[in-house]
């Protein structure tokens, strides 16, 4: 097959999947022929594309491949930067921004907000914004937590950096543009070495709480269509009552989906604290599966019925008909979060900084409107530098770092390094001998699972019966993870203090 097969196979694909109007065909074929640093004219003969192939086609890998084969085969780009080179190439055959809105405006009036979000859903993924391919090879299961289950993945679609990659960013300059991962300038932009490249995103505006703010599919897809919510604004984080009021009215547009804020503390929140945004989806997880504990009524909130779910989190649910109604009684219980100290189960609010924070998460449920607000606390003491409420140092192993809204809502995203350990452990589970004790070993801080693991199954398992002990052995950590996450645990002294702090807060049990 020559390049041309290639290039006009491309072309056909767009036109079938990234909604490619005729008369766009030849400027993009123009611009695709550029970044190949083609100059020739091709068409029919051998070059005609495989249109059944096209048709089929559920992500572009195979097209846009023997494109960057063939700029690293002629000396065009390197080898490391395919990537870059190939979200160029199909940044070239995806709709521009205007074309985008304007499809997903169309698509609103006329097939529903339901079909409007999968059609830019499927954008994504066939424009390759979503590495569907690398997604697919993340691992994924289910635990039975004496709760309910539990969901885990082990995320093998971050790609590892080679000494080459990680050689080139010691030397790369900082910028400072884009300002930062979330902010909009990315739309378009080329990429660097250590920054990922940008032609294929696109996002569409949204307005919450009377502000711009906009709507993008996440290229690391931690769940089905996980979406990113963020400010038009290169503005910081900041949990307030508007917070609530945005989270609820994009489940008024968006019905189907939830909308969840990171707490903006260190330890109980995300990785990005400088630019305001939410993570939603079309995925109900874990948490939204629980049963209510306990019912409150407010004599202020008559309207609003609030539930303690029987979650890991100390989980409070705010329910009622009206989004103003909802946010005002999810403020009401945040400031009194905010300043509650009760040291008998180690919850001090404030020592020299802040350490109480609300995990937020709206959802619909029938016509009305549910916030679940997770209460969480960061401060670390002597027995815990690195959280109190946090992952305890012997499950450190699977996870160490901070159990943001995704995890505390159940659904934990582990580093990829873990497959290839894990595949160790479940050889030694099988027999093979190998040094875990060994300081320089990947195994050493398995030592103690490991240990438990051969105590409990012995070494003469069968492969398959190896993977799916291991993987329980994962799924009882992350479920004690969550239950070290916990303000108020899960026992006699916990449940009082929880009752303890809706009773102050001027809660009545609702059956009593
Ligand atoms: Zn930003």
């Amino acid at each position: 097959m020559n390049i041309h097969y290639h290039v006009n196979s491309l072309i056909e694909y767009a036109k079938e999947h990234l909604r490619m109007r005729e008369d766009d065909v030849l400027f993009a074929k123009n611009a695709v022929m550029n970044l190949l640093d083609l100059h020739t004219d091709t068409m029919g003969g051998e070059e005609t594309p495989d249109l059944d192939r096209v048709k089929s086609a559920d992500i572009p890998d195979s097209f846009v491949r023997p494109l960057s084969d063939y700029a690293i085969e002629k000396g065009l780009i390197e080898d490391v930067d395919r990537g870059l080179f190939e979200t160029a190439i199909l940044g070239a055959v995806t709709p521009i921004p205007s074309q985008v809105n304007d499809y997903f405006k169309k698509d609103l009036k006329e097939v529903g907000q339901r079909q409007a979000l999968l059609n830019l859903y499927d954008l994504g993924i066939k424009s390759n914004y979503i590495k569907l391919s690398d997604v697919r090879r993340n691992v994924y299961w289910r635990y039975k937590g004496k709760k309910c289950d539990l969901e885990i993945t082990i995320n093998l679609s971050k790609p590892e950096k080679d000494n080459k990659e990680i050689a080139r960013l010691k030397n790369a300059p900082a910028t400072g543009y884009p300002k930062c991962m979330l902010c909009e300038e990315n739309v378009g932009y080329k990429g660097r070495v250590g920054f990922p490249a940008r032609q294929t995103l696109r996002f569409v505006p949204i307005k919450l709480n009377n502000e711009e703010w906009n709507m993008q599919y996440s290229p690391y897809m931690y769940y089905d269509e996980h979406c990113i919510i963020f400010s038009k604004k290169h503005t910081p984080m900041i949990l307030e009552r508007a917070t609530f009021v945005k989270l609820l009215e994009f489940t008024k547009i968006f019905p189907d989906y939830i909308a969840g804020s990171n707490a903006c503390l260190p330890i109980v929140g995300g990785s990005i604290l400088t630019h305001e945004h939410y993570q939603g989806g079309g995925h109900l997880m874990p948490v939204h599966f629980t049963q209510p504990r306990w019912e409150f009524k407010h004599k202020d909130f008559p309207d609003l019925t609030f539930y303690v779910q029987e979650w890991y989190n100390s989980d409070v649910r705010v329910v009622g008909q009206d989004i103003q109604r909802v946010a005002d009684g999810a403020e009401f219980i945040r400031k009194i979060w905010i300043d509650y100290t009760d040291e008998k189960v180690g919850i001090i609010s404030k020592t020299t900084d802040a350490h109480n924070a609300i995990t937020p998460i709206a959802r619909r449920i029938g016509s009305n409107y549910s916030m679940d607000l997770l209460l969480r606390n960061n401060r670390v003491s002597e027995e815990y530098p690195d959280g109190i409420f946090h992952a305890h140092p012997e499950y450190h192993n699977v996870k160490k770092e901070g159990i943001g809204l995704i995890e505390a809502m159940g659904l934990f995203i582990l580093p990829g390094r873990l497959d290839k350990e894990f595949g160790a452990i479940s050889e030694i589970l099988q027999g093979r001998e190998i040094d875990y004790k060994n300081p320089e070993s990947m195994l050493k801080k398995h030592e103690r699972m490991i240990e438990e693991l051969v105590k409990k199954h012995g070494t003469s398992m069968s492969k398959e019966e190896s993977v799916d002990v291991i993987r329980d052995y994962v799924g009882q950590v992350c479920e004690n993870i969550l239950d070290n996450t916990a303000v108020f645990k899960d026992d006699t002294s916990g449940r009082d203090a929880f009752l303890r702090f809706m009773s102050q807060a001027g809660f009545e049990k609702v059956g009593e």
